[in-house]
């Protein structure tokens, strides 16, 4: 497409500003991970109040001069474009900063806190690896990662330093599978009807295990994991084995988020049969819950259109670091009749998840 001289309209400029939006993106996330650095979010919270400017800069460790004022003047007035801030008039002359309902969870000691999530996916080693992007789509090794490209070792073995690197990631999804299942617990209660027995198959340290037995009082509900994942783990209800080999017998099984995501269509197929195994059937009460993402089908579904494009973003992630992708209903559907499940449903929470039962 060529653009004659009479398609010179103001709205190329619109277009041009399309363009270096997309360029500059990646600031954003810059200056998010700035802001937790430096510790916005907690200060304001402390100050109780609407906090000044000059008041923030005070109670931030960086030097009280007019580069800094000017620096975090800049810097708040871009997150609270982004939503993570607001202000308001504190007296004739100065405006103050508040905390959002997103900044609420940028919290360090909030128990849902992002946190953790933000500082691990903002990482250098995390960034990188988009930069190889081009070099692993031109290898003709289809089992190459462009993380492995990268930095020479696949993700889990990158740091040797850090050989609890498993454990900080397992600690990290459980906080935001605790967000996700709270909110399930209070709208999506129904999923849980009529079950006695639930086993959270790959369930961390059993953090949301504990949650979902404390809201529905009768339920039990046990944390199944790696051996060396559950050592150590408080209460009776954990059972160390392999998801690969055997699942205990149970009504339900749980599969939260961060379990299938990353796995090959083979292997999400191995991990089903062996859930179908462990359970009754559907006329009995059977079903496997799994929350995770579906991909939106933009042409079919009128979601919104920002978690739409999370959605997008977080399947370009996977596909840096472990080479694997979201799955939209197509891909599911073919893995739950591979896998030899009748049927299944899928409840869209609002946001990046969505409930899928799937029924044996
Ligand atoms: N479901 C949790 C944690 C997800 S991380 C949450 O949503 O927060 C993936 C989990 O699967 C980890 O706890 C990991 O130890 C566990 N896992 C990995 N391989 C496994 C296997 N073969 N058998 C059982 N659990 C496994």
């Amino acid at each position: 497409m060529t653009f004659p001289n009479d398609n010179m309209t103001r709205e190329m400029l619109v277009v041009e500003a399309h363009i270096w939006n997309h360029t500059f993106n990646y600031i954003n996330s810059m200056s998010l991970k700035r802001a937790i650095q430096l510790g916005i979010p907690d200060i304001i919270h402390s100050h109780g109040r609407a906090m000044t400017l000059s008041n923030l800069v005070d109670a931030l460790s960086i030097n009280n001069n007019a580069k800094s004022l000017d620096y975090i003047f800049r810097l708040m007035r871009i997150l609270i474009h982004g939503g993570f801030f607001n202000q308001t008039r504190v007296n004739d002359k100065e405006e103050g900063y508040l905390l959002t309902l997103v900044s609420c969870l940028l919290l360090k000691d909030e128990p849902l806190s992002q946190v953790p999530f933000v500082q691990m996916e903002l990482d250098k080693k995390f960034i990188d690896p988009c930069h190889s992007l081009s070099k692993w789509i031109k290898s003709d090794d289809d089992s190459s990662i462009p993380f492995e490209i990268a930095h020479g070792k696949p993700l889990f073995e990158y740091d040797e330093r850090q050989p609890n690197i498993n454990r900080q990631f397992i600690e990290i999804m459980a906080n935001d599978s605790l967000l996700v299942i709270s909110v399930m617990i209070k709208n999506y209660r129904e999923v849980f009807e009529g079950l006695k027995l639930l086993v959270d198959v790959g369930g961390g340290t059993g953090i949301v295990a504990k949650v979902i037995a404390d809201a529905l009082l009768e339920k039990n509900c046990i944390v199944f994991d790696l051996p060396h994942v559950i050592e150590g783990c408080e209460g009776s209800c954990h059972v160390g084995g392999d998801m690969f080999k055997f699942i205990p017998s149970t009504d339900a099984i749980l599969l939260r988020q961060w379990v299938l995501h990353d796995r090959s269509d083979e292997e999400c197929i191995k991990i089903l049969k062996k859930c179908k195994e462990a359970i009754p059937n559907k006329e009995k009460g059977g079903k496997v819950i799994i929350i995770d993402m579906v991909l939106m089908d933009r042409n079919l579904e009128k979601g919104d259109d920002k978690s739409y494009e999370t959605q997008l973003l977080c399947d370009m992630f996977m596909m840096a670091h472990v080479s694997r992708k979201e799955r939209n209903k197509q891909d599911l559907a073919k893995l739950f009749s591979r896998a030899g499940f009748r049927d299944y449903n899928i409840i869209p929470m609002l946001g990046l998840r969505s409930i899928i039962e799937v029924f044996p």
